[in-house]
Protein backbone atom coordinates (compact mmCIF):
# COMPACT_ATOMS: atom_id res chain seq x y z
CA UNK A 1 0.00 0.00 0.00
CA UNK A 2 1.19 3.42 -0.64
CA UNK A 3 1.96 5.69 1.94
CA UNK A 4 0.30 8.81 2.19
CA UNK A 5 1.69 12.00 2.72
CA UNK A 6 2.49 12.69 6.52
CA UNK A 7 0.89 16.33 6.47
CA UNK A 8 -1.88 14.76 5.01
CA UNK A 9 -2.33 12.47 7.51
CA UNK A 10 -2.14 15.04 10.39
CA UNK A 11 -3.81 17.54 8.47
CA UNK A 12 -1.26 19.98 8.40
CA UNK A 13 0.38 22.77 6.30
CA UNK A 14 3.86 22.27 5.40
CA UNK A 15 4.93 25.13 7.05
CA UNK A 16 3.37 24.12 10.49
CA UNK A 17 5.13 24.67 13.20
CA UNK A 18 6.40 21.79 15.89
CA UNK A 19 3.68 23.33 18.28
CA UNK A 20 0.92 22.64 15.35
CA UNK A 21 2.12 19.25 14.55
CA UNK A 22 2.24 18.38 18.24
CA UNK A 23 -1.42 19.54 18.69
CA UNK A 24 -3.04 17.88 15.40
CA UNK A 25 -0.88 14.34 16.95
CA UNK A 26 -2.89 14.34 19.85
CA UNK A 27 -6.03 15.38 18.49
CA UNK A 28 -5.68 12.42 16.30
CA UNK A 29 -3.97 10.16 18.59
CA UNK A 30 -6.84 10.28 20.82
CA UNK A 31 -9.47 10.26 18.53
CA UNK A 32 -8.23 6.71 16.68
CA UNK A 33 -7.08 5.36 20.23
CA UNK A 34 -7.67 1.84 19.90
CA UNK A 35 -9.03 1.97 23.81
CA UNK A 36 -11.80 4.39 22.50
CA UNK A 37 -12.29 2.26 19.24
CA UNK A 38 -12.65 -1.16 20.66
CA UNK A 39 -12.09 -3.95 17.45
CA UNK A 40 -11.99 -0.93 14.85
CA UNK A 41 -9.15 -1.92 12.54
CA UNK A 42 -9.87 1.21 10.40
CA UNK A 43 -9.24 3.02 13.72
CA UNK A 44 -6.46 1.47 14.39
CA UNK A 45 -4.58 1.52 11.01
CA UNK A 46 -4.92 5.43 11.04
CA UNK A 47 -4.07 5.22 14.72
CA UNK A 48 -0.47 3.69 13.45
CA UNK A 49 -0.37 5.99 10.65
CA UNK A 50 -0.59 9.02 12.84
CA UNK A 51 2.58 7.58 14.85
CA UNK A 52 4.10 7.17 11.77
CA UNK A 53 3.79 10.57 10.31
CA UNK A 54 4.06 12.32 13.88
CA UNK A 55 7.40 10.50 14.38
CA UNK A 56 9.20 11.80 11.08
CA UNK A 57 7.56 15.19 12.00
CA UNK A 58 8.46 15.82 15.09
CA UNK A 59 12.17 15.19 14.72
CA UNK A 60 13.64 18.29 12.82
CA UNK A 61 15.99 15.85 10.98
CA UNK A 62 14.09 13.51 9.81
CA UNK A 63 11.10 15.91 8.58
CA UNK A 64 14.03 17.99 7.09
CA UNK A 65 14.89 14.61 5.08
CA UNK A 66 11.11 13.81 4.31
CA UNK A 67 10.40 17.87 3.33
CA UNK A 68 13.62 16.92 0.59
CA UNK A 69 12.89 13.70 -1.09
CA UNK A 70 9.19 12.33 0.62
CA UNK A 71 9.21 8.78 2.18
CA UNK A 72 12.25 7.75 -0.07
CA UNK A 73 14.90 10.09 2.15
CA UNK A 74 13.66 7.92 5.09
CA UNK A 75 15.33 4.75 4.22
CA UNK A 76 17.53 3.74 6.87
CA UNK A 77 16.35 6.69 9.01
CA UNK A 78 15.58 4.14 11.84
CA UNK A 79 11.48 4.88 11.55
CA UNK A 80 9.45 2.04 13.16
CA UNK A 81 7.11 0.17 11.15
CA UNK A 82 4.16 0.75 12.83
CA UNK A 83 2.25 -1.01 11.20
CA UNK A 84 3.29 -4.58 12.45
CA UNK A 85 2.82 -3.05 16.00
CA UNK A 86 1.18 -4.05 18.73
CA UNK A 87 -0.68 -0.79 20.06
CA UNK A 88 0.83 -1.38 23.16
CA UNK A 89 4.71 -0.99 21.96
CA UNK A 90 3.95 2.11 20.40
CA UNK A 91 2.90 3.45 23.75
CA UNK A 92 6.15 2.24 24.46
CA UNK A 93 8.32 4.14 21.87
CA UNK A 94 6.34 7.30 22.87
CA UNK A 95 7.32 7.04 26.73
CA UNK A 96 3.98 8.08 29.11
CA UNK A 97 2.58 10.07 26.71
CA UNK A 98 0.04 7.82 25.83
CA UNK A 99 -0.15 7.06 30.04
CA UNK A 100 -0.62 10.66 30.30
CA UNK A 101 -3.21 11.37 27.48
CA UNK A 102 -5.09 8.61 27.82
CA UNK A 103 -5.31 7.65 31.27
CA UNK A 104 -8.02 10.14 32.40
CA UNK A 105 -9.48 9.88 29.60
CA UNK A 106 -10.50 6.16 29.97
CA UNK A 107 -9.79 5.81 33.32
CA UNK A 108 -7.66 2.98 35.27
CA UNK A 109 -8.79 -0.11 33.05
CA UNK A 110 -5.35 0.40 30.68
CA UNK A 111 -2.90 1.73 33.50
CA UNK A 112 -4.15 0.72 36.71
CA UNK A 113 -1.02 -0.32 38.88
CA UNK A 114 -0.81 -2.27 42.42
CA UNK A 115 1.65 -2.41 45.16
CA UNK A 116 3.76 -5.44 45.53
CA UNK A 117 5.43 -7.19 47.77
CA UNK A 118 4.58 -3.93 50.62
CA UNK A 119 6.63 -1.47 48.67
CA UNK A 120 5.85 1.26 46.68
CA UNK A 121 6.87 -0.22 43.78
CA UNK A 122 3.74 0.24 40.72
CA UNK A 123 3.51 -2.66 38.50
CA UNK A 124 2.01 -1.93 35.48
CA UNK A 125 -0.85 -3.97 34.61
CA UNK A 126 -2.12 -4.05 31.17
CA UNK A 127 -4.79 -5.79 29.44
CA UNK A 128 -3.23 -8.30 26.90
CA UNK A 129 -3.78 -8.41 23.18
CA UNK A 130 -6.38 -9.31 21.24
CA UNK A 131 -6.02 -12.54 18.83
CA UNK A 132 -8.26 -12.94 15.48
CA UNK A 133 -9.15 -16.24 13.79
CA UNK A 134 -11.28 -16.62 11.11
CA UNK A 135 -14.34 -18.91 11.18
CA UNK A 136 -15.54 -20.71 8.00
CA UNK A 137 -19.56 -21.13 7.32
CA UNK A 138 -21.91 -22.50 4.62
CA UNK A 139 -25.13 -21.13 4.02
CA UNK A 140 -27.02 -23.09 5.58
CA UNK A 141 -24.87 -22.87 8.79
CA UNK A 142 -25.59 -18.84 8.25
CA UNK A 143 -29.56 -19.95 7.55
CA UNK A 144 -29.70 -21.95 11.78
CA UNK A 145 -26.80 -20.41 13.45
CA UNK A 146 -23.97 -22.97 14.27
CA UNK A 147 -21.78 -23.46 17.41
CA UNK A 148 -18.22 -23.77 15.43
CA UNK A 149 -14.98 -25.68 17.36
CA UNK A 150 -12.00 -23.22 16.38
CA UNK A 151 -8.74 -24.09 17.09
CA UNK A 152 -5.83 -21.23 17.87
CA UNK A 153 -2.45 -20.63 19.04
CA UNK A 154 -2.36 -18.31 22.26
CA UNK A 155 0.37 -17.49 24.84
CA UNK A 156 -0.16 -19.30 28.08
CA UNK A 157 2.02 -19.35 31.59
CA UNK A 158 5.16 -21.21 30.98
CA UNK A 159 4.95 -24.32 33.22
CA UNK A 160 8.14 -24.82 34.32
CA UNK A 161 8.87 -21.22 35.16
CA UNK A 162 5.25 -20.62 36.84
CA UNK A 163 5.06 -17.48 34.50
CA UNK A 164 8.25 -16.21 36.36
CA UNK A 165 10.59 -16.62 33.65
CA UNK A 166 13.51 -17.50 36.25
CA UNK A 167 15.16 -20.22 36.24
CA UNK A 168 14.49 -22.79 39.03
CA UNK A 169 16.56 -22.44 42.02
CA UNK A 170 17.24 -18.57 40.64
CA UNK A 171 15.76 -15.78 41.20
CA UNK A 172 15.81 -12.00 39.36
CA UNK A 173 18.09 -9.77 40.25
CA UNK A 174 18.04 -5.21 40.74
CA UNK A 175 17.09 -3.63 37.90
CA UNK A 176 20.46 -1.77 36.43
CA UNK A 177 18.88 0.79 34.67
CA UNK A 178 16.08 2.17 37.67
CA UNK A 179 18.19 0.50 40.40
CA UNK A 180 15.14 -1.31 41.74
CA UNK A 181 12.57 1.98 41.54
CA UNK A 182 11.19 0.54 38.44
CA UNK A 183 10.95 4.21 37.59
CA UNK A 184 12.64 6.23 35.58
CA UNK A 185 12.83 10.52 34.89
CA UNK A 186 12.70 11.08 31.59
CA UNK A 187 11.70 13.91 29.16
CA UNK A 188 8.61 12.93 26.56
CA UNK A 189 8.92 12.61 23.10
CA UNK A 190 9.35 16.46 21.58
CA UNK A 191 9.42 17.97 25.24
CA UNK A 192 5.84 17.15 25.33
CA UNK A 193 6.12 16.19 29.49
CA UNK A 194 8.96 16.23 31.69
CA UNK A 195 7.75 13.47 34.01
CA UNK A 196 8.49 10.34 35.74
CA UNK A 197 7.77 7.24 33.74
CA UNK A 198 7.82 3.19 34.08
CA UNK A 199 11.21 1.53 33.90
CA UNK A 200 11.88 0.51 29.61
CA UNK A 201 14.28 -2.14 30.98
CA UNK A 202 12.07 -3.79 33.48
CA UNK A 203 9.05 -2.68 33.13
CA UNK A 204 8.00 -1.31 36.60
CA UNK A 205 8.89 -4.34 38.20
CA UNK A 206 12.31 -3.34 39.35
CA UNK A 207 13.80 -6.61 38.68
CA UNK A 208 15.15 -8.18 35.70
CA UNK A 209 15.90 -11.89 34.82
CA UNK A 210 19.63 -12.56 34.54
CA UNK A 211 19.14 -16.68 34.58
CA UNK A 212 15.69 -16.83 32.14
CA UNK A 213 14.42 -20.13 32.36
CA UNK A 214 14.89 -22.56 29.30
CA UNK A 215 11.82 -23.10 28.28
CA UNK A 216 10.33 -19.69 27.85
CA UNK A 217 13.08 -17.38 27.25
CA UNK A 218 12.28 -15.70 30.44
CA UNK A 219 9.22 -14.10 28.67
CA UNK A 220 7.36 -16.91 31.33
CA UNK A 221 4.74 -17.77 28.24
CA UNK A 222 4.93 -20.26 25.83
CA UNK A 223 2.88 -20.59 22.75
CA UNK A 224 0.07 -23.42 23.15
CA UNK A 225 -3.07 -24.55 21.01
CA UNK A 226 -6.97 -23.60 21.97
CA UNK A 227 -9.30 -25.39 21.08
CA UNK A 228 -12.96 -23.50 22.12
CA UNK A 229 -16.50 -23.99 21.03
CA UNK A 230 -17.81 -20.71 19.35
CA UNK A 231 -21.42 -20.07 19.06
CA UNK A 232 -22.44 -18.34 15.36
CA UNK A 233 -25.91 -16.51 15.81
CA UNK A 234 -27.80 -17.14 12.56
CA UNK A 235 -27.98 -14.40 10.17
CA UNK A 236 -23.94 -13.14 10.32
CA UNK A 237 -22.54 -11.53 7.46
CA UNK A 238 -19.05 -11.63 5.58
CA UNK A 239 -16.24 -10.41 7.52
CA UNK A 240 -18.44 -9.91 10.85
CA UNK A 241 -16.42 -10.65 13.68
CA UNK A 242 -17.85 -12.86 16.91
CA UNK A 243 -16.08 -11.37 20.02
CA UNK A 244 -15.21 -13.96 22.90
CA UNK A 245 -14.10 -11.78 25.32
CA UNK A 246 -10.73 -13.09 27.60
CA UNK A 247 -9.88 -15.67 25.04
CA UNK A 248 -6.73 -13.47 24.18
CA UNK A 249 -3.34 -13.15 25.03
CA UNK A 250 -2.66 -12.58 28.77
CA UNK A 251 -2.10 -9.49 30.25
CA UNK A 252 1.09 -8.11 31.91
CA UNK A 253 1.64 -8.17 35.33
CA UNK A 254 -1.57 -11.01 36.10
CA UNK A 255 -3.66 -8.40 33.50
CA UNK A 256 -6.65 -9.27 32.21
CA UNK A 257 -6.73 -11.84 28.51
CA UNK A 258 -7.53 -9.74 25.23
CA UNK A 259 -10.56 -10.93 23.66
CA UNK A 260 -10.17 -13.29 20.25
CA UNK A 261 -12.17 -12.36 17.21
CA UNK A 262 -13.75 -14.86 14.85
CA UNK A 263 -14.02 -13.70 11.44
CA UNK A 264 -16.81 -14.83 9.52
CA UNK A 265 -16.03 -16.18 5.72
CA UNK A 266 -19.00 -17.75 4.26
CA UNK A 267 -18.59 -20.47 1.30
CA UNK A 268 -19.63 -19.83 -1.67
CA UNK A 269 -23.04 -21.91 -2.50
CA UNK A 270 -23.77 -23.77 -5.67
CA UNK A 271 -27.08 -22.34 -5.71
CA UNK A 272 -27.82 -19.39 -3.65
CA UNK A 273 -26.66 -15.66 -3.95
CA UNK A 274 -27.14 -13.36 -0.64
CA UNK A 275 -28.40 -10.08 -0.70
CA UNK A 276 -29.03 -8.90 2.77
CA UNK A 277 -31.18 -11.34 4.27
CA UNK A 278 -32.96 -12.29 0.96
CA UNK A 279 -31.20 -15.40 -1.47
CA UNK A 280 -31.41 -15.28 -5.01
CA UNK A 281 -31.41 -18.14 -7.03
CA UNK A 282 -31.97 -18.39 -10.87
CA UNK A 283 -33.74 -20.76 -12.63
CA UNK A 284 -33.12 -21.66 -16.27
CA UNK A 285 -36.43 -22.25 -18.31
CA UNK A 286 -37.10 -22.69 -21.97
CA UNK A 287 -39.22 -20.25 -23.99
CA UNK A 288 -41.98 -22.82 -23.48
CA UNK A 289 -42.61 -23.07 -19.99
CA UNK A 290 -42.19 -19.14 -20.04
CA UNK A 291 -44.82 -18.80 -22.46
CA UNK A 292 -47.23 -20.96 -21.47
CA UNK A 293 -46.87 -21.05 -17.57
CA UNK A 294 -45.40 -24.20 -15.74
CA UNK A 295 -44.56 -25.11 -11.98
CA UNK A 296 -41.09 -26.11 -11.42
CA UNK A 297 -39.04 -27.45 -7.90
CA UNK A 298 -36.92 -24.49 -6.98
CA UNK A 299 -33.88 -25.24 -4.47
CA UNK A 300 -34.42 -24.00 -0.78
CA UNK A 301 -31.86 -24.33 1.62
CA UNK A 302 -34.00 -26.99 3.45
CA UNK A 303 -34.73 -28.78 0.30
CA UNK A 304 -37.06 -28.03 -2.86
CA UNK A 305 -40.74 -26.70 -3.35
CA UNK A 306 -43.00 -25.97 -5.60
CA UNK A 307 -42.73 -22.68 -7.76
CA UNK A 308 -45.64 -21.96 -9.80
CA UNK A 309 -44.49 -20.00 -13.10
CA UNK A 310 -47.80 -18.01 -14.65
CA UNK A 311 -47.85 -18.34 -18.46
CA UNK A 312 -46.30 -15.09 -20.08
CA UNK A 313 -43.85 -14.34 -17.75
CA UNK A 314 -40.40 -12.38 -18.98
CA UNK A 315 -36.67 -13.82 -18.85
CA UNK A 316 -35.41 -11.94 -15.88
CA UNK A 317 -38.52 -12.55 -13.68
CA UNK A 318 -37.98 -12.59 -9.83
CA UNK A 319 -40.62 -14.05 -7.90
CA UNK A 320 -40.35 -13.87 -4.09
CA UNK A 321 -41.05 -16.69 -1.88
CA UNK A 322 -41.98 -15.03 1.23
CA UNK A 323 -40.17 -15.97 4.57
CA UNK A 324 -37.37 -18.97 2.67
CA UNK A 325 -34.11 -16.61 3.17
CA UNK A 326 -32.01 -15.73 5.88
CA UNK A 327 -32.81 -13.99 8.94
CA UNK A 328 -31.91 -11.20 10.18
CA UNK A 329 -29.26 -11.30 12.82
CA UNK A 330 -31.00 -8.91 15.13
CA UNK A 331 -34.71 -9.39 15.00
CA UNK A 332 -34.46 -13.25 13.59
CA UNK A 333 -37.07 -12.01 10.88
CA UNK A 334 -36.53 -14.49 7.70
CA UNK A 335 -35.84 -13.02 4.24
CA UNK A 336 -37.17 -13.63 1.08
CA UNK A 337 -35.90 -16.56 -1.62
CA UNK A 338 -35.85 -14.35 -4.77
CA UNK A 339 -36.34 -16.65 -7.86
CA UNK A 340 -35.00 -15.10 -11.12
CA UNK A 341 -36.04 -16.89 -14.60
CA UNK A 342 -33.31 -17.47 -17.29
CA UNK A 343 -34.91 -17.88 -20.73
CA UNK A 344 -32.86 -21.23 -22.18
CA UNK A 345 -32.59 -21.14 -25.89
CA UNK A 346 -31.74 -24.73 -27.39
CA UNK A 347 -28.65 -24.93 -29.29
CA UNK A 348 -30.12 -28.06 -31.67
CA UNK A 349 -33.50 -28.56 -32.54
CA UNK A 350 -34.97 -31.90 -33.93
CA UNK A 351 -36.41 -31.66 -37.38
CA UNK A 352 -39.72 -31.66 -35.86
CA UNK A 353 -38.78 -29.35 -33.35
CA UNK A 354 -37.66 -27.01 -35.99
CA UNK A 355 -40.52 -27.41 -38.41
CA UNK A 356 -42.80 -26.39 -35.71
CA UNK A 357 -40.98 -23.00 -34.89
CA UNK A 358 -41.13 -22.17 -38.04
CA UNK A 359 -44.95 -22.67 -38.52
CA UNK A 360 -45.11 -20.35 -35.38
CA UNK A 361 -42.38 -18.17 -36.59
CA UNK A 362 -45.07 -17.62 -39.73
CA UNK A 363 -47.73 -16.33 -36.85
CA UNK A 364 -45.73 -13.74 -35.58
CA UNK A 365 -44.93 -12.55 -38.82
CA UNK A 366 -41.36 -11.70 -37.87
CA UNK A 367 -38.69 -12.38 -39.89
CA UNK A 368 -36.36 -15.23 -39.13
CA UNK A 369 -33.09 -17.18 -41.18
CA UNK A 370 -34.25 -19.28 -44.04
CA UNK A 371 -34.05 -23.08 -43.82
CA UNK A 372 -30.55 -24.51 -42.35
CA UNK A 373 -28.03 -24.63 -45.33
CA UNK A 374 -25.09 -27.17 -44.87
CA UNK A 375 -21.71 -25.16 -43.42
CA UNK A 376 -19.95 -25.34 -47.14
CA UNK A 377 -23.53 -23.74 -48.83
CA UNK A 378 -23.00 -21.44 -46.42
CA UNK A 379 -19.73 -20.36 -46.78
CA UNK A 380 -20.31 -20.12 -50.74
CA UNK A 381 -22.94 -18.11 -50.39
CA UNK A 382 -20.70 -15.96 -48.20
CA UNK A 383 -17.85 -15.44 -50.64
CA UNK A 384 -20.04 -15.23 -53.66
CA UNK A 385 -21.88 -12.22 -52.49
CA UNK A 386 -18.66 -9.86 -52.09
ZN1 LIG B 1 9.46 -20.42 31.83
ZN1 LIG C 1 14.09 -0.86 35.97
Amino acid sequence: MAKRDYYEVLGVDKKASADDIKRAYRRLAIKYHPDKNPGDKEAEAKFKECAEAYEVLSDPEKRKRYDQLGHEGLRGAGVHDYSHMNVHDISDIFGDIFGDMFGDMFGSSRRSSRRSNGSSRARQVSRGYDLETTVELTLEEVAQGVEKTIEFTRQDTCPDCSGSGVAQGRSPSRCTLCGGSGQVQRAGLGGFFQMVSTCPQCHGTGQIITDPCRKCGGKGLIPKKRTLNVKIPAGVHEGQAIRVAGEGEPGQNNGPRGDLYCYVRIKAHPFFMRDGSNLVVTVPLSFTQLALGTTIDVPTLEGTRKLRIPPGTQHGTILRIRGQGLPDIRTGRKGDLLVKTAVEIPKRLTPQQEALLREYAKTEELEVNSESKSFFERIKQHFGNK
